[in-house]
């Protein structure tokens, strides 16, 4: 029997590419579609701490783990959500990873500003705890690709691989009536370690993100760039800093330093990947063989010649050090933790190199460097820019224009795109190419904007 009604409400990634969260009600049952963390202006975090709209809810489905789609599951059971959790194998896996990570990553950072006093809330809290996250991964039911699996309110749904990182996938839900598909983030038809995402399968409604849709990636060799950058910082005898993103872009610097290292393109530095949890991911690939390219060869060669920094002194000498090395510190979009403390050393230092590898959110630290700054303010202070601050687009885990209308067009046109996941000039220009180029109903939802799907 089809549900009587199917409504779709907007409560996350409209004009900004963080805190992604889609409410499907058929009157019967809410389903949440991704549970992400925003980061950025403030006004925009906020939306991270108070009462959730959506509540309560029957069960969340998980596109991917990056914390901007999954971060704000510890919260939501620290409020009583005790449902089911669905998601890709490889997306349980990495948020067994993250999601502790996260709440170990805000623990600390809570406790540093209590210590020096700077915070304006008093006492600093953390949105949630290890125990939360705990929880969090407790309600967590894996489900393969290509499965269907059922929803509450007689919905049926199914994961497509996206292409993004390791289990990252599209979601389609099907009510009887309609089919609406969410694209998830969406990986490059050619990514140095990403398996490229599945053909799109048929749907009457579509979420697509638009975080590049407003960009062509240029066809610049990241290596070259990379190594370019890694020797002249070498040899001023700086450091090179990376904020460790989202998981997978680490992962891929790293698989690079090692291909650049191999063919001696750069010189023998010592690499630190900085963070609570931090280790050797070999193992997370070759138990997800083919959502990647990498042989189980490559990943042992590029992820054990690294020295991971767990402890909180080894990271806090780390920061301190001014020897040349390569530090990858999360957490990413240098919006908290460790990476704040390396920034304090390694910013003011002319000698060194920062290094921005992706899309950095409007409002965070990421973007203000990428835009030039030269001062930041960390933990209450400002902090002179002097580094060399470099921004990789190149390295980005996404689909630019031409690929996400690559990956959009299908012989079914569907009723009606949303785009969402861009900020407003890229969610603009994708939705005027979409119209001009394949002259299909599309609109940018805004916050908290709800749709009759079954009026569509
Ligand atoms: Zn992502």
């Amino acid at each position: 029997m089809a549900a009587r009604s199917l409504e779709l409400t907007f409560l996350g990634a409209t004009g900004t590419i963080t805190g992604a969260r889609y409410l499907l009600d058929t009157g019967h049952a809410r389903v949440l579609v991704d549970c992400g963390l925003y980061q950025g202006f403030k006004q925009l975090r906020l939306r991270n701490r108070g009462l959730f709209p959506a509540l309560p809810l029957d069960a969340i489905v998980l596109t991917h783990a990056h914390l901007d789609h999954s971060g704000f599951l510890p919260q939501l059971c620290r409020a009583g959500f005790r449902g089911p959790v669905y998601c890709t194998p490889g997306t349980a896996d990495l948020c067994r990873l993250l999601l502790p990570d996260s709440a170990a990553l805000q623990l600390e950072d809570a406790a540093f500003a209590n210590k020096k006093g700077y915070t304006k809330q008093h006492p600093a809290t953390p949105l949630y705890d290890v125990e939360d996250a705990a929880q969090a991964l407790r309600q967590l039911v894996p489900v393969e690709f290509g499965e269907r699996f059922a929803l509450p309110g007689e919905l049926h749904a199914g994961f497509t691989r996206a292409g993004h990182t390791l289990g990252a996938a599209s979601l389609r839900v099907d009510d009887g009536v309609r089919r609406v598909l969410f694209s998830g983030d969406l990986g490059r038809e050619q990514d140095i370690m990403m398996a490229p995402p599945d053909s799109r399968p048929h749907a009457d409604v579509v979420v697509l993100e638009s975080t590049y849709g407003g960009r062509a990636h240029d066809g610049e060799d990241p290596g070259e760039v990379l190594a370019d950058l890694i020797r002249r910082t070498a040899a001023r005898g700086g450091r090179v800093l990376i904020p460790a993103f989202a998981f997978g872009r680490a992962q891929a610097l790293l698989v690079l330093l090692h291909q650049l290292r191999r063919a001696r393109k750069i010189p023998e530095l010592p690499v630190f990947v900085d963070s609570p949890l931090a280790c050797d991911p070999s193992e997370l690939y070759a138990a997800h063989p083919h959502d990647h390219r990498l042989s189980r060869e490559t990943c042992e060669a590029a992820f054990a010649g690294v020295t991971y920094l767990r402890d909180p002194e080894d990271s806090r000498r780390c920061s301190e050090s001014h020897e040349p090395a390569i530090v990858l510190a999360a957490a990413g979009l240098a919006t908290g933790g460790r990476v704040l403390h390396h920034l304090k050393h390694t910013g003011p230092d002319p000698n060194s190199a920062i290094v921005l590898a992706g899309i950095q959110a409007a409002g965070t630290r990421g973007a203000t460097l990428a835009s030039g700054a030269d001062s930041l303010k960390i933990h209450g202070r400002n902090i002179s820019i002097n580094a060399e601050v470099a921004h990789f687009d190149m390295l980005t885990a996404h689909a630019d224009q031409h690929e996400l209308l690559g990956w959009l067009e299908h012989d079914d046109a569907p009723r009606h795109t949303f785009l969402v996941h861009g900020e407003p000039e890229a969610a603009d220009a994708l939705r005027r190419a979409i119209e001009e180029q394949l002259r299909w109903p599309v609109s940018v939802p805004d916050y908290r904007d709800h749709v009759d799907i079954h009026a569509l």
